[in-house]
């Protein structure tokens, strides 16, 4: 396997946020896996992740950043452990998690999970594979808080990813189609 292909958008994010990946090897991370409609959001996450480690003056470490069921995927921890940077990095993955599953693998544009059998896509209308269907609710882009009323796990507060705002906004869960999973 070539370990270093400048002219892949993927080796160029990689080489271009080298002290978040500690020199693993670009293939080692899983960023092969990544698709380029993803380029956009994937380098958002990256200058999030950076600019996170510089305001808590520690370090981002990713071992790994992958497309797993249409859903990016982030593996890093603070270095040294600074439980503050941490929920500030988990926010930045959430909210690149949630675009990713609804942003187009193939063009970038606003679109949906599909999916045919077990084989999950993100694409927008257009690029859609033929005979797909609809993954709904679409979860990587729902957020819900859970407690125990009356003796029973409910739905006490919902957010969804707002692909516009670029960030998750209170939302009802009836809205997200989640009615039926109280
Ligand atoms: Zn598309």
């Amino acid at each position: 396997m070539v370990e270093d292909d400048a002219s892949d958008w993927r080796d160029a994010l990689w080489k271009a946020n080298a002290p978040l990946f500690e020199g693993i090897p670009p293939f080692a991370t899983g960023i092969g896996t990544l698709p380029a409609g993803w380029c956009e959001l994937v380098e958002s996450l990256c200058a999030r992740l950076t600019a996170a480690a510089t305001a808590a003056s520690g370090r981002v470490h990713v071992s790994r950043l992958y497309e797993d069921r249409a859903v990016i995927e982030v593996v890093c921890k603070a270095i040294p452990p600074n439980a503050g940077l941490e929920a500030v990095v988990a926010e930045v993955a959430a909210r690149a998690a949630a675009r990713s599953a609804c942003t187009c693998a193939a063009c970038g544009r606003p679109g949906a999970r599909y999916r045919i059998a077990f084989r999950v896509f993100a694409a927008c209308p257009l690029h859609m594979p033929r005979g797909s269907v609809e993954v709904f609710p679409n979860w990587p882009t729902i957020r819900v808080v859970r407690s125990i009323v009356a003796g029973r796990s409910r739905i006490v507060a919902c957010e969804a990813y707002d692909r516009g705002l670029d960030r998750f906004v209170a939302s009802s869960p009836e809205a997200l189609g989640i009615r039926h999973f109280p």
